[in-house]
């Protein structure tokens, strides 16, 4: 699954290339159609298929952002704002391609799901194997609630006040410490790839109740998941299953992971463990990390 810094490679592709452009005519693929034809939510959220082509169509984009792990498109028409919102899912990908063809990996021609086309002819495809993103046409942010409940960015002067004022909150107190910096609402944008390796780097167990962490350890944590994530944003994100930067190329993060998906810890040489925590898969050193 895409996790932040592998959105912000993706954003930072777009940014040159459709920054400017206007919609001329979108596509909508027959499998979306028909799912939504049943009352599915299939990638396109809110509104039907037919709704959604025509909103966007005539729309030029005025910025691409990240915000978390969503990517917002913002969009004009007539001089008025509206906003087009993103989520990778597990397997979503964009390719900016002069003709459908240059795709040139099957699957992700097959599961071209929302085909954009510029006043350049130019294409901007987004591909779902798995069909597990989203794309909401909004006026406001406000559209959509949860939006705004997110943590503010890591990398933002708000960010730590933030994190530390949620973390000492007493619901959290007796959570597992590993949830807690997977949550949204507590700092944004740090999943389970990245959630894995800063634990290892602090020798902390993933399972560790919140409230064993000392003020002092929670900011080093805070500081931690910030580098971290900038670590990987620095060399072009992780490429886990089928995440591919716009264009279909790969980061190299993973080669630098030392705990995410390991059979032998690093350090020790140990065995790792793995455990599952509010249903997410951890892998941890049982020597190591406590
Ligand atoms: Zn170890």
């Amino acid at each position: 699954m895409p996790e932040l810094p592998e959105v912000e490679g993706v954003v930072r592709s777009l940014q040159p290339v459709v920054t400017g452009k206007t919609i001329h005519h979108v596509t909508i693929s027959k499998i979306i159609k028909q799912a939504k034809e049943q009352g599915k939510e299939c990638i396109i959220k809110a509104v039907d298929p037919d709704s959604f082509q025509q909103a966007i169509e005539g729309m030029t984009i005025k910025s691409i952002e990240r915000r978390s792990k969503y990517i917002f498109f913002h969009l004009e028409k007539e001089g008025n704002p509206y906003l087009l919102v993103n989520h990778l899912g597990m397997t979503g990908a964009w390719f900016h391609v002069s003709q459908l063809s240059d795709i040139t990996e099957e699957k992700f021609l097959k599961h071209a799901h929302v085909l954009i086309q510029f006043d350049d002819d130019n294409w901007l495809v987004y591909s779902d194997i798995r069909r597990f993103g989203e794309m909401r046409f909004l006026h406001e942010l406000a559209e959509h609630p949860p939006l705004l409940e997110m943590a503010p960015e890591p990398f933002s002067d708000e960010a730590l006040p933030h994190f530390l004022e949620r973390a000492n909150l007493p619901k959290y107190a007796n959570k597992a410490v590993k949830e807690v910096i997977m949550d949204g609402h507590v700092i944004a944008g740090c999943g389970n790839i990245y959630a894995t390796e800063v634990l290892f780097k602090m020798n902390i167990h993933p399972a560790r109740k919140l409230s064993r962490i000392s003020q002092q350890r929670k900011i080093e944590l805070f500081e931690t998941i910030v580098h971290v994530l900038q670590e990987s944003i620095d060399v072009g994100g992780s490429t886990i299953s089928d995440y591919r930067n716009i264009n279909g190329e790969a980061g190299s993060m993973q080669h630098r992971l030392k705990m995410y998906g390991k059979k032998t810890c690093p350090t020790c040489n140990g065995d790792t463990k793995q455990k599952i925590i509010s249903g997410r898969n951890s892998v941890y050193c049982p020597n190591c990390q406590h």
